[in-house]
């Protein structure tokens, strides 16, 4: 067993204490992760994931309940954007909502036919939101970046949006990701949910420091049984 050595000057001359070196203390990936069903507008975390369009303008499903709870600055941001490619994402501010972000990912369009091309754009959705985690470094995200944003003296002159939390926490990051492209995409649920367990997986495995917590929010029954059966087995909690 290694020893350490650690100065405590009420340990005689010298100062030092024999022991057994502190482990790093592996951290447990299940304790990453969490399974919610419900409404993802309600939660409040950093950032949640919107299932969106490459217009990035609002639609139906989950993208029109995440509009409609953001409230009308949440569209003139996303206005600014330029629209969004399929398997890419954007950040916004969440305005009206609990969350502080919202990242804008477009999946692609699975109706009737699931590729290999189909699968990667999927996987690159939740690779490229979780990639903006560390982009951003909303894990310490502080009122710097926000004044730096061109729409911060919309949070500040109007007087709804004032009630808005600034992002002034220090601790790592919580997102939620809604089954993307399972709606109105048609991408069939169960190769989704292991698309994106397994992407969240591998992502967490080389960022366990960056993210505090990956929530899967699911809105559907059949998504919440398939999660479960599926989230023991990517995330073992041994
Ligand atoms: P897509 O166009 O990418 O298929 P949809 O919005 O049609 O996106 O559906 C994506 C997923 O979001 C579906 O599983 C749908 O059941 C779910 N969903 C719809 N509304 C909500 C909501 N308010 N909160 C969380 N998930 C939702």
């Amino acid at each position: 067993i290694p020893t350490w050595t650690r100065h405590d000057k009420s340990k005689g001359k010298e100062g030092k204490e024999e022991g057994e070196e502190p482990k790093a203390v592996p951290v447990l990936l299940s304790d990453k992760v969490s399974l919610y069903k419900g409404d993802i507008t309600i939660l409040e975390v950093d950032a949640i994931v919107n299932a969106a369009n490459s217009t990035l303008l609002g639609g139906g499903g989950v993208d029109g309940c995440i509009h409609k709870a953001a409230g009308p600055c949440l569209y003139d941001e996303c206005h600014t954007l330029n629209g969004c490619e399929t398997g890419r994402a954007k950040i916004t501010c969440g305005y009206d909502l609990p969350a502080k972000y919202v990242i804008h990912t477009v999946g692609p369009v699975a109706r009737g036919h699931v590729g290999k091309a189909q699968k990667e754009l999927l996987s690159q959705c939740y690779q490229n939101s979780l990639a903006l985690v560390k982009e951003h470094g909303l894990r310490s995200v502080s009122e710097e970046r926000i004044e730096d944003t061109a729409h911060a003296s919309r949070w500040h002159s109007n007087g709804s949006r004032g009630r808005r939390k600034r992002a002034t926490r220090t601790v790592p990051y919580t997102k939620a990701f809604p089954c993307i492209s399972t709606g109105i995409y048609g991408f069939p649920n169960e190769p989704a949910a292991e698309i994106a367990l397994e992407t969240a997986k591998t992502w967490i495995k080389k960022n366990v420091n960056e993210v505090d917590r990956v929530v899967f929010c699911v809105f559907l029954d059949t998504d919440f049984k398939i999660y479960k059966e599926k989230m023991s087995r990517f995330f073992p909690q041994d």
